[in-house]
């Protein structure tokens, strides 16, 4: 089913014209609430639709599939750069609905919808680079040609953290390819999802290419998802447990899979680094998006003779947080998504204490309206605490001193995660040997984020597979297919 808000008033604002009319046309079916986690209100209520629409839904991607997939590429391009344009011309609009159902600070939120549109411009340039070979022949009564096509009918499943930036990054290459799309977002996190779909029908995009199927409980709609033979494809961007269960829910179909998974990523400060440097990024890396981020750093390793400086710098720092509301100026630190989300992080905190970790500032739910969580390091964190196995997913700082690069490397690795790593260095070897021997899908050095769509996104071991963004990032949605021609 493909849902399109309807509009009220011509003139309303987006963000506003989705809150006040969130359901498909004709929608008579249950719905489920949406909150905003800064203030507990509830924003609206959306359709909470089940395995009929999830069938209608892939019903209308197969069957609008041989259209796309049959226009030039220069065609979708062109279909691609209109909703570009269009979410970039409500860029505050969207954003401003992110910071609603998320939290976000408004500026980050604006950042990741300009962020997110920047794969649709760079796919709709990279669906005109979909080449073939022509491959040199083994008989001089033959040609040989490898062609790359369309892999069919995709399911997108997104995370609530990157409401917005996910969704367009996973279906842009799709629709450059020529697939079509069905998207399962987030519950907590739906009116991101609806209005970037009124804006794609707004810029001409066919019935059935894109569709949107919003519910409340994921299981019983995933599973159609994962079960149907008309879908080829899964990409996927949430937990790594609930991204094994979808893998093995693909076998019984062999469909392909991109997993963009969990992570626990190290961040590494080696004495000879720019401390300063070291802290901005530290707080770019941890407190981003609360600390909600896969690529958030998680377990800080300091060499030991710059743990104490570098601990003063942070906690100085991290004194100037502001958290509250994400529309009101001056607020740096969201709320925590929910109440579960919450709970988590105070567990990993309190067990961390329990074995042995030392409370330096935080530790404590904000007492206020909305899910807050405030600020927090520990220190004389150690690998065997469950904070260092976990994906703290909050604004939690552990640290843990290290004496040589190779512990530094050791302790780094010793996750089943492999998804981002950071490290500060000024030494010329150490920037080259780091990047080599961490065990991550992508290394910062000297930097406290990754991701651009220009560079290859995902991760290795249980962070998943496959990756986004890049020339490679199309691949994930062709077949290579072989034509052999004899009697020449
Ligand atoms: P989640 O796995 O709980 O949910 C992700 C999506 O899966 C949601 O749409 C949800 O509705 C759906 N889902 C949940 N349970 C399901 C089930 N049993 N069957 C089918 N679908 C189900 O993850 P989350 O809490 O929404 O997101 C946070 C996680 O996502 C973190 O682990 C984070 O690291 C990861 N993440 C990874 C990347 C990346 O690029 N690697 C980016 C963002 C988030």
């Amino acid at each position: 089913m493909t849902v399109l808000a309807r509009s009220t008033e011509a003139g309303d604002a987006l963000a506003d014209r989705i809150i006040t009319c969130p359901l498909p046309g004709g929608w008579r079916g249950p719905t489920f609430p949406v909150l905003n986690p800064a203030t507990g209100a509830h924003l609206t209520d959306v359709a909470d639709m089940g395995p009929d629409e999830a069938k209608a839904a892939v019903k209308a991607a197969s069957q609008a599939l041989a259209s796309w997939a049959g226009r030039t590429a220069k065609e979708r391009a062109a279909i691609l750069m209109a909703w570009h344009d269009r979410i970039l011309q409500n860029k505050d609009e969207l954003a401003r609905l992110l910071t609603l159902e998320m939290g976000k600070p408004l500026a980050e939120a604006a950042g990741e919808v300009a962020h997110g549109a920047s794969y649709i411009a760079w796919f709709a340039e990279e669906a005109k680079r979909l080449y073939g070979d022509v491959i040199p022949t083994n008989d001089p009564n033959r040609r040989m040609l490898a062609i790359r096509q369309p892999i069919g009918v995709v399911a997108a499943i997104t995370p609530w953290n990157f409401p917005s930036a996910m969704i367009m990054r996973k279906v842009a290459p799709a629709l450059a390819a020529g697939c079509t799309v069905v998207i399962k977002p987030a519950e907590d996190t739906p009116l991101s999802a609806i209005a970037l779909l009124q804006l794609a029908g707004e810029a001409g995009m066919p019935e059935g290419v894109l569709s949107l199927v919003t519910c409340r409980k994921p299981a019983e709609i995933a599973r159609v998802l994962t079960d149907h033979r008309d879908v080829r494809k899964l990409s996927f961007t949430g937990s790594t447990a609930v991204g094994k269960l979808l893998m093995r829910q693909c076998a019984d179909t062999v469909k392909k899979v991109s997993l963009e998974l969990g992570g626990n990523a190290p961040f590494i400060v080696f004495a000879d680094a720019d401390l300063d440097t070291a802290v901005n990024s530290a707080m770019l890396a941890k407190f981003r998006n609360a600390g909600q981020t896969c690529i958030s750093a998680n377990r800080f390793l300091v060499e030991a003779s710059v743990l104490p400086a570098f601990t003063e710098k942070l906690l100085a720092r991290i004194a100037g947080l502001k958290a509250g509301d994400g529309l009101e100026a001056g607020t740096s630190l969201g709320p925590i998504i929910n109440e579960a989300g919450l709970a988590k992080i105070d567990r990993l905190v309190t067990t961390a204490m329990e074995q042995g970790a030392t409370l330096l500032t935080g530790g404590y739910r904000i007492e206020r309206p909305g899910t807050f969580y405030a600020p927090t390091v520990l220190a004389d964190v150690t690998p065997a605490m469950d904070i260092s196995k976990a994906e703290i997913f909050g604004p939690v700082v552990t640290l843990s001193a290290f004496e040589t690069e190779a512990e530094a490397i050791r302790l780094a690795n010793d996750t089943d995660y492999g998804l981002a790593a950071y490290a500060f260095t000024r030494e010329m070897g150490r920037l080259w040997r780091l990047p080599e021997a961490l065990e991550f899908g992508m290394v910062a050095m000297n930097e406290g984020t990754v991701g651009s769509e220009a560079a290859p996104f995902g991760g290795v071991k249980e962070s998943g597979i496959g990756r986004e963004g890049s020339r490679v990032g199309i691949d994930e949605y062709a077949e290579i297919k072989y034509v052999g021609m004899g009697g020449i």
